[in-house]
């Protein structure tokens, strides 16, 4: 099902989902049945699975050397999504991203996602590689999501890259974009960034993923904003818990983003894990409770793959 059906099946009623990463390369699926299995009794109705580029190592050869060797460290993003849906018949919404394709090979993913009956997909422009300072198009790629997104919307036109229109059938994807609260980092300012979401909605996403934020404030700026300039789809709120102290580094240097003081000053505060992890809890337990007064139509938490800390949280919730 679609997620805006899911959403106006809901009636108003706060739905809870969850984003998963595909296992590091030589990991079974078994972790992914794990957390599935610890998340399925808040009823998810539906599950994203994140896409992962391709990076590259240096190998040394005997001669001294190096060679570029292209990996990737966790594939299969489309399996995954397969399996999810077969084993808890849960709607997957695999994550599709600009960086590694050709759009050839885009357009044969689609077809494959829509064989498997995939009604949603997330539509980004993903992560830089690591190593690269910046995002680095692969050739014969989508440089920004509003190119891969045009390239979706075609599809369910019937418009492939290289057929006959007439001929063609059209897929039905429900397409997401990524949101960005607090703006996204590469943009020049908050203004230009919305312009370009603006666009993304206007091409035809039926709803938008926020970045996480530790700032509820934040979001409903963001959503008035958006109501305000005629941006009606869901706006669904992205959301972790905050579980040690070395996020309050890392968390705004790989997400651009903001912690307030209050839950700076209090994670500071704590003499152990355990006392992070609950100071965390609270505040993510407090933004949900605001998010859904707010009428956030969907509590989407990012696990990490590490569901044990959203799970106390929905738990305090539902
Ligand atoms: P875009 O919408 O293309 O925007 C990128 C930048 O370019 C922005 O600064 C924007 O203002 C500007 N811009 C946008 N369109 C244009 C245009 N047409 N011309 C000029 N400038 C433009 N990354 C992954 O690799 N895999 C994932 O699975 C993944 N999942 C994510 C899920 C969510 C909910 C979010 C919020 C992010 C996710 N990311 C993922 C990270 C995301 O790919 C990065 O944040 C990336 O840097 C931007 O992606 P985007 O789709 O927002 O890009």
């Amino acid at each position: 099902m679609k997620i805006v059906d899911h959403i106006k099946n809901a009636k108003g009623k706060p739905l809870y989902s969850f984003e998963l990463l595909p296992p590091n390369k030589g990991q079974g699926i078994q972790s992914i049945f794990r957390t599935m299995d610890e998340l399925m009794e808040f009823k998810p109705p539906f599950i994203d699975v994140t896409y992962h580029r391709e990076d590259y190592l240096y190998k040394q050869h005997a001669n001294g050397l190096l060679e570029r060797v292209s990996y990737r460290k966790r594939p299969g993003t489309v399996a995954i999504c397969a399996a999810i849906m077969s084993k808890y018949k849960v709607d997957a919404v695999p994550h599709l991203i600009c960086g590694g394709f050709t759009k050839e090979e885009t357009e044969n993913a689609l077809i494959d996602l829509n064989f498997l009956g995939i009604d949603n997909v997330l539509v980004l422009r993903g992560d830089a590689r690591k190593g690269d300072s910046d995002f680095i198009p692969t050739v014969g790629g989508h440089s920004y999501a509003t190119e891969l997104l045009e390239q979706v919307v075609d599809m369910n036109h019937g418009r492939y890259l290289h057929e006959d229109i007439e001929s063609s059938e059209k897929t039905n994807f429900c397409i997401g974009v990524a949101g960005y609260p607090e703006k996204h980092f590469e943009a020049p300012n908050f203004n230009t960034d919305f312009k370009w979401l603006k666009k993304k909605v206007e091409m035809g996403a039926e709803f938008i993923v926020t970045q996480m934020f530790f700032n509820v404030e934040k979001y409903k700026e963001f959503v008035n904003k958006c109501r305000e300039n005629d941006i009606h789809v869901p706006i669904i709120p992205g959301l972790k818990p905050l579980t040690s102290k070395n996020q309050l580094i890392t968390l705004p240097r790989i997400f651009h983003l903001d912690i307030p003081e209050d839950l700076s000053d209090a994670v500071e505060a704590c003499k152990t894990n355990a006392d992070v992890r609950q100071v965390g809890e609270e505040w993510l337990v407090q933004q949900c409770k605001e998010l859904i007064d707010f009428g956030a139509p969907v509590l989407h938490f990012y696990t990490m793959s590490n569901p044990g800390p959203t799970k106390k949280i929905v738990e305090k919730l539902v």
